[in-house]
């Protein structure tokens, strides 16, 4: 029984991670890698292992960082079962076709541009990749034993995070001899306890070994409601006659923000200002969390009502007349680090005039136009132009979907039995580090953070 770790390891992408039992195989995750070039350039690598051999494959959530590599698997061999609950074979859907068309559009770009030493350019996968990959997946419920082969079962419970996310436990060995029996617990991308829309974690249980989350291994959250400065944001706007623009991740981001203006507009903390939610794909999204309502906190009556609050832009004509309007307004567009998407030509319109507001909702990656801007630069170059900034600008940070030090070390904590060994993935080196050391001091357990490509055996 071995584990292998091809991706997050050392970093927050990418993450892959490789079990091979008996003659099985079987991949936990298939993500792309993301962000710095050399990254992205793992990508183009062949799989460490052949792709056609892989018996099944379980995917923990949808996000593409943990999805995003499987039309390369399908495309290179991969004909197995990918199981994944039902909300996040939804919403892959959407981010795999999405995806496929951005590789096809910047394939397209380079051959038109010259701009690849490839002649010509080849999208890392495309629509037709995807097509095939979709029709690999079987969906699976919560809380709830699945055979997988024999003497292979898995059991997914809710992570929190996102809409569908999934905590995996795979257990190996014959049901009819317990003592020879493991369980391996595979965080996948943890929640924070009492996010807005999404349930908390569900417990550790007894798992004999833990492969767990690290993004924020160093940090602790904030302790205050970002709802609160969002309101005063808003009135302050309203009040000069300006518009509040919010560059929001589609998934996840666009929702919590609907549901905190909703909340704020029911309690007349905020006055009557229209919202416009300008993203189709935060409007698939959207009304993805209402069919997927008992995957969150809300009936699907309740989530209705308050993303009801905004109105849903769906042409790009009623995106741009939102340019023309000249009365305090919030719009919601994506994408979340203003690198691309509708929210561009709304922050050409707005970022240089004073009475407006510019309010990033969540991390800034570094080198993303949304971290520059933050960074104290007086322009910002949109379209070719470099545009004067003069609206006020605000980060909060306070929406994050992950668990942060104290919280992972909580839900670890909870275990009802000491797992024997505990792996640190989906974190930067410092951060899974960091945590390493107090999973060790605070917990008494041991801990490990692989590299990548490591392979480990467990007893
Ligand atoms: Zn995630």
């Amino acid at each position: 029984m071995t584990l292998e770790f091809l991706g997050a390891a050392g970093t927050v992408t990418g993450s892959k991670t490789l079990i091979r039992y008996k003659d099985y195989k079987i991949l936990v995750d298939c993500g792309l890698f993301q962000g710095f070039k050399n990254l992205r350039q793992l990508n183009w690598a062949p799989f460490p292992f052949n792709p056609a051999e892989i018996d099944a494959v379980i995917l923990t959530h949808a996000h593409l960082d943990h999805s995003g590599a499987l039309p390369l698997l399908v495309r290179q061999g991969f004909s197995g079962t990918i199981f994944a609950s039902e909300a996040t074979v939804d919403v892959v859907a959407v981010l795999l076709k999405d995806s496929a068309k951005l590789q096809e559009e910047e394939a397209e770009y380079a051959n038109r541009h010259h701009t690849s030493k490839h002649s010509p350019a080849q999208p890392l996968y495309n629509s037709q990749d995807v097509e095939e990959t979709m029709g690999l997946f079987e969906t699976i419920p919560f809380d709830q034993d699945e055979g997988l082969l024999p003497d292979v079962s898995i059991r997914l419970q809710h992570a929190g995070h996102i809409l569908g996310a999934a905590s995996v436990r795979v257990k190996l060995g014959d049901p009819n001899k317990p003592d020879h029996c493991r369980e391996i617990l595979f965080s996948g991308d943890l929640g924070r306890p009492d996010a807005p829309i999404m349930m908390d974690p569900a417990p550790v249980g007894k798992p004999d070994y833990v492969v767990m989350e690290s993004t924020y291994g160093n940090r602790t959250h904030k302790n205050e409601d970002p709802t609160s400065e969002l309101a005063a944001i808003i009135n302050e706007t309203a009040g000069l006659g300006g518009a509040v623009l919010i560059p929001s991740f589609a998934l996840g981001r666009a929702q919590v923000l609907l549901l905190a203006i909703a909340q704020m507009k029911a309690d007349k903390i905020i006055g009557d200002v229209p919202v416009f939610l300008d993203s189709p794909m935060a409007i698939n999204m959207t009304e993805l969390y209402e069919r997927h309502h008992k995957d969150h906190r809300f009936s699907r009556q309740e989530i209705a009502k308050a993303f009801d609050v905004a109105y849903s832009v769906k042409t790009v004509e009623e995106s741009k007349a939102l340019n023309a309007l000249r009365y305090p307004r919030v719009i919601i567009s994506a994408s979340g680090m203003a690198t691309g998407g509708r929210v561009l030509h709304h922050l050409r319109t707005l970022v240089s005039d004073h009475r407006n507001a510019v309010v990033f909702a969540g991390f800034q990656a570094a080198g993303t136009r949304g971290a520059r801007m933050l960074s104290g630069e007086p322009t910002v170059r949109i379209f070719g132009q470099d545009l004067q900034i003069k609206a006020r600008l605000y980060n909060l940070e306070g929406y994050s979907a992950h668990a942060d030090a104290d919280q992972l070390l909580t839900w670890l904590g909870g275990a009802n039995t000491q797992p024997r060994r505990v792996f640190l993935n989906h974190g930067e080196p410092q951060a899974a580090d960091i945590l390493r050391q107090r999973v060790e001091r605070e917990l008494g357990l041991e801990c490990q953070v692989p590299l990548l490509g490591e392979k480990v055996s467990l007893d």
